[in-house]
């Protein structure tokens, strides 16, 4: 699979994606992930990517025309099953759909930011918005790695068996995994159940 996101905030996926269960997927191979700094494409010197809102109001909005020239040039490249942004007026993210993203061969993210992205963006490229619940968080860069994490691990090879996330909550009949338990066997007064 290929994962392509823009964003403001590059340096915010450095963390997430270096680390355990996604980097292992990339290292062997199975995921590639792009991050892409949406002012590489500003024209200005200040690499200006946000600018104050039509009609006035609180906040700044990020400019269509970086956008439109990064969307153009990746979607000129290769075919994306899906160009998603984050949004919290998007359809809530659910394991169900975290199965169906891992069956895509490409997926592009917008990541937003301060009041949101110009609604043209939104209107020209993007195929799907997904919201990570009901509330507003910063910026669309946590509400991506929560996302791509969760397809990654999805991904045929990524989990070995022990790891398996077909037995995962919201995999299995009864909705949640059982509770776990490991060594010592009792623990004040604490002890694992019988089988
Ligand atoms: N003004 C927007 C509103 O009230 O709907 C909130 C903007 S928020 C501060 C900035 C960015 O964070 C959004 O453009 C979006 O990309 C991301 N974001 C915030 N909450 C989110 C959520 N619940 N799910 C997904 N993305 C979210």
């Amino acid at each position: 699979m290929r994962v392509d996101c823009f964003t403001l905030f590059p340096e915010m996926f450095t963390g997430p994606f270096d680390s355990s269960i996604v980097k292992r997927a990339a290292d062997a191979g199975l995921v590639e992930i792009a991050i892409h700094d949406i002012r590489t494409w500003t024209y200005d010197r200040h690499r200006t990517a946000d600018d104050a809102p039509y009609g006035g109001g609180a906040g700044m909005v990020l400019k269509a025309e970086p956008l439109f020239s990064c969307l153009d040039k990746l979607l000129g490249e290769r075919k994306y099953d899906e160009v998603i942004y984050l949004s919290p007026q998007g359809a809530k993210f659910t394991q169900k759909k975290a199965n169906m993203l891992s069956l895509k061969k490409n997926l592009l993210f917008i990541c937003g930011h301060y009041k949101g992205i110009d609604q043209r963006v939104i209107d020209k490229y993007v195929t799907k918005e997904i919201s990570i619940g009901d509330y507003v968080i910063t910026g669309g860069e946590a509400a991506a790695i929560v996302v791509i994490d969760s397809i990654v691990r999805l991904l045929p090879g990524v989990l070995g068996d022990s790891e398996s996330a077909l037995t995962d909550s919201f995999q299995v009949e009864s909705g949640f995994d059982a509770p776990v338990y490991t060594r010592p066997a009792e623990i004040d007064g604490m002890k694992v159940p019988e089988v």
